[in-house]
């Protein structure tokens, strides 16, 4: 994901340089007894860790790199293999640098044939340089939590699904929709010294869910809701409610938020609202799909948003904590059984 904050005014989303997130504490959740959460499959943390260490085993993620290729096909056959309808949109891209991509996003369905839908999103490529990094600006980066964690979420998600009996199917489809070459933006913070050829033109960042929202794959796709993970793996992550999330997407947002809280993670989903940030939930609210962005942003006040990870060479396996993994991982699957 990347670095800038939006800001809503008379419908136009001004994009800054500098993140100065807005920063307000709110209520606690309610205390009101309620009836117990419907059964809901058990989301595995531990294979949720395998499968981050999997993306990660390929090497960075980087398009036009072979490990890019090889990870892309795994994800495909491992949706598959669980026995959902798989679908890939292959695009080409320019990037700032002027580096032309060949990408794909990759669409996984769960129980096709069901009218009423939710949509998983992820972005399943690695930013190419580390550029946050205090010394090795130009090193590669494992995008641990960047990337692999959401991606691992969304799998596990759908192995858990496919594996329970029917009689504990949701009552919606689940699409798990993971877009390429969401990480190979400009930062004017770190990238000052380079020209990003994509000014004037449109958003650096998000190319893939930007050709996504414009071909939508399935044609016409609709879905109740939609929710965004991004960073959901490493340790003592906070999300906060984020405020496009809120202003597009407030009931599911509220719904996943009250689920943490029954579950017992307001360690990890706090009830406090956050300022914009570009994400990919941008263009998936443009393309009509209400989407929550759940992501890992720095909790106190701080100048900096993100997590000292963030786009550095830190950003790999040893920041991973499947309690992490857990607390989003079942929150959201709980909360698709939320009615
Ligand atoms: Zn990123």
């Amino acid at each position: 994901m990347k670095l800038r904050i939006l800001a809503a005014l008379a419908g136009l989303f001004l994009l800054t340089a500098c993140p100065s997130p807005k920063l307000t504490e709110t209520e606690a959740p309610g205390s009101a007894a309620e009836t117990p959460l419907p059964k809901a499959p058990v989301f595995d943390a531990d294979s949720a860790y395998a499968f981050t260490a999997r993306q990660l085993a390929f090497g960075p993620r980087v398009p036009n790199r072979p490990a890019h290729v090889a990870c892309g096909d795994w994800l495909v056959k491992k949706f598959k293999g669980w026995g959902l309808t798989v679908q890939e949109q292959p695009f080409t891209a320019m990037t700032f640098d002027g580096t032309q991509i060949r990408a794909r996003n990759i669409v996984a369905r769960f129980q096709p044939q069901a009218v009423r839908r939710v949509a998983i999103f992820a972005h399943w490529d690695t930013r190419p340089f580390a550029d946050n990094d205090k010394t090795h600006k130009n090193a590669p980066m494992d995008g641990a939590s960047d990337g692999a964690s959401a991606v691992a979420v969304a799998l596990e998600m759908a192995r858990a699904l496919s594996q329970q009996p029917d009689s504990l199917a949701p009552a919606v489809g689940v699409d798990f929709i993971l877009f390429d070459a969401e990480d190979w933006g400009y930062d004017a913070t770190t990238q000052a010294n380079l020209k990003n050829q994509l000014e004037g033109a449109g958003d650096s960042w998000c190319l893939g869910s930007q050709y996504w929202a414009k071909n939508l794959l399935p044609a016409g796709y609709k879905a109740e809701y939609g929710v965004l993970l991004d960073m959901v793996g490493a340790r003592n992550a906070r999300f906060s409610r984020e405020q496009l999330s809120r202003e597009s997407a407030r009931p599911a947002l509220d719904k996943i938020w009250n689920t943490a809280a029954r579950l017992g993670y307001t360690d990890q989903f706090l009830f406090r609202d956050m300022g914009g940030i570009t994400d990919d939930h941008v263009y998936t609210n443009q393309a009509g799909i209400p989407t929550v962005d759940i992501i890992d942003t720095l909790p106190n006040n701080a100048t900096e948003l993100f997590p000292a990870y963030h786009h550095s060479i830190d950003d790999n396996l040893k920041i991973i904590d499947r309690r992490t993994l857990k607390a989003v991982g079942q929150t959201v699957t709980q909360a698709l059984y939320v009615e």
